[in-house]
C-alpha cells in the first residue's frame, strides 16, 4: 500500500497534521505585525522548552549550522578547545572547529560508548593558565544511539570556571530533561526536524549571559551566523534575514501541543518509548549497540549478528512503508536504528516491533519465538 509512510528515523520525524496544515497555509509578509505576534509567542516558549530565562535565537539552518554559529559566535581563531568524540556528529565538531583554525583537542572514544567524564576532569584541572576555552558535547549522539553524561562532565567545566560548554542538542532537547539554567549550559543548539515535530529547516542557538561577555572579544569571521543579529532583531520580534515563514506557523502549533502535554509527561513518554523499544529488542534476541546505562531517550541502534541491516531496513521499507535508519560510516550495513523521537506513540512502537518480527521471519532470522519482542513491549507500555 502507498503513501503510509513511516518515519522512525531519527529526523527527520513525523509531523502532526495541525502542523503539516500550518504549512500549507499561505506565506504571510514577515514584516507585519501578525508575523511579529506568532514570533513573539514561539520564542517565549522556545525558553519555556530551553527551561531558561536567556536568549533562544532562530535561524533558518539545519542543525549542523546551529552547532557552527554556537561554536564561531564566541571564539577567536588558535583558541584551544576539547571536542567530546564518541560518534558521527562528534568528530563533526571537530572537523568544524578544525576548519576555523581552533586548536582541536579530540577527546575520543569509541563508537557505543558513552564519553568518560573523569577525562574532561582530568584535563580541564590541569589546565592552570586556563587556555582551554570551549568544551563541545553532543549530548544523544545519533549515529550510535549514546547519551552523554552532559551533567556530569559540565560540572567539570563549571569547575574550570573560563571554558563555556557548547552542546550539541539536536536529538535531546525535547526528548531528556535539559534545564540550561539550572544546569547553566552556555550554549545549547538544535534543529528543527528532531524534537520540534515540524520538516527540517530551522536551527535553534541559546545564549547564557557568560556566552555573551565572550561574544565580545571573539575573532572567529562571520556574518550570516552572527549571532548579535539575531539576538537584537529577536529582542524585536523579528529576524535579521527573511525566515521560511511557514516552518515558523508550524513551530507556533507544535510548540503549543508540547505545551499542552507538558515537560515531564514529555520526557517520561520518551523514556518509556526507549524502555519498551530495548526490551523488545532484547525479547527478539538481537544485540543492543548501547548499554542501559547510556541509552538516549530518541533512538535505539541495533547490532544483529548473521543478518545484514540493510536488509532488515530494505524489507521493512517494501514491505511495510516504515523507515529506519541504517549505519554511518565504519558501522554501516552492521547496524540499524530505531527512531523514537518528537511525534512518536507507544502504537508506533507496537507496529514497528511486529512489523520487525514479520520481517526477521522471512529473512530467515528464528532466534526468537514470534510474539516474543511485542510481549516484551506490551509489558513495559502496560507497566507505565
Ligand atoms: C541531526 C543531528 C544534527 C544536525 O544535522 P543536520 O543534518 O545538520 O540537521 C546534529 N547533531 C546530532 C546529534 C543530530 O542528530
Amino acid at each position: 500500500m502507498n503513501d503510509k509512510l513511516m518515519l522512525m528515523i531519527p529526523g527527520p520525524t513525523p509531523v502532526p497534521e495541525a502542523a503539516l496544515l500550518a504549512l500549507a497555509k499561505h506565506p504571510i509578509g514577515h514584516r507585519t505585525s501578525e508575523f511579529s505576534n506568532i514570533l513573539a509567542e514561539v520564542t517565549e516558549n522556545l525558553k519555556w522548552l530551553h527551561q531558561t530565562q536567556t536568549d533562544v535565537l532562530t535561524l533558518n539552518v539545519s542543525g549542523t549550522g546551529a552547532v557552527e554559529a554556537g561554536i564561531i559566535n564566541f571564539l577567536s581563531p588558535g583558541d584551544r578547545i576539547l571536542v567530546g568524540s564518541n560518534g558521527k556528529f562528534g568528530e563533526r565538531w571537530v572537523e568544524v572547529g578544525q576548519a576555523y583554525g581552533l586548536n582541536v583537542e579530540e577527546v575520543k572514544v569509541e563508537w557505543g560508548k558513552p564519553l568518560d567524564p573523569a577525562v574532561f576532569a582530568e584535563k580541564l584541572q590541569a589546565d592552570t593558565q586556563k587556555q582551554i576555552k570551549a568544551v563541545i558535547i553532543t549530548h544523544s549522539e545519533t549515529s550510535t544511539g549514546v547519551l552523554n553524561d552532559l551533567e556530569s562532565i559540565n560540572r567539570h567545566v563549571k569547575a574550570h570556571g573560563e571554558a563555556l560548554i557548547i552542546v550539541d542538542a539536536v536529538t535531546s532537547l525535547g526528548a531528556f530533561n535539559l534545564p540550561v539554567d539550572a544546569w547553566g549550559l552556555d550554549i545549547v543548539a538544535s534543529g528543527s526536524q528532531k524534537g520540534y515535530m515540524i520538516p527540517p529547516g530551522l536551527g535553534f542557538v541559546s545564549v547564557s549571559p557568560k556566552a555573551w561577555e565572550a561574544y565580545k572579544t571573539a575573532k572567529l569571521p562571520k556574518y550570516y551566523l552572527d549571532l548579535g543579529k539575531y539576538r537584537k532583531a529577536t529582542a524585536k520580534n523579528t529576524t535579521p534575514f527573511t525566515p521560511p515563514v511557514n516552518l515558523i506557523v508550524a513551530l507556533h502549533t507544535t510548540l503549543r501541543i508540547m505545551k499542552e502535554e507538558g515537560l515531564e509527561s514529555i520526557f517520561a513518554r520518551h523514556e518509556r518509548l526507549k524502555n519498551a523499544t530495548r526490551a523488545a529488542i532484547q525479547g527478539l534476541n538481537l544485540p543492543l549497540f548501547a548499554a542501559d546505562s547510556s541509552a538516549s531517550p530518541a533512538i535505539t541502534a541495533v547490532a544483529p549478528q548473521g543478518i545484514e541491516s540493510d536488509k532488515i531496513r530494505s524489507l521493512m521499507k517494501k514491505r511495510f512503508d516504515i523507515a529506519l535508519a541504517g549505519g554511518q560510516d565504519h558501522l554501516s550495513n552492521k547496524i540499524f536504528r530505531i527512531g523514537h523521537l518528537g511525534f512518536v506513540s507507544d502504537r508506533d512502537i507496537l507496529s514497528c516491533i511486529a512489523s520487525l518480527e514479520v520481517t526477521l521471519t522471512e529473512l530467515g532470522y528464528e532466534d526468537f519465538t514470534p510474539g516474543s519482542g511485542i510481549a516484551a513491549a506490551v509489558k513495559v507500555f502496560s507497566q507505565s
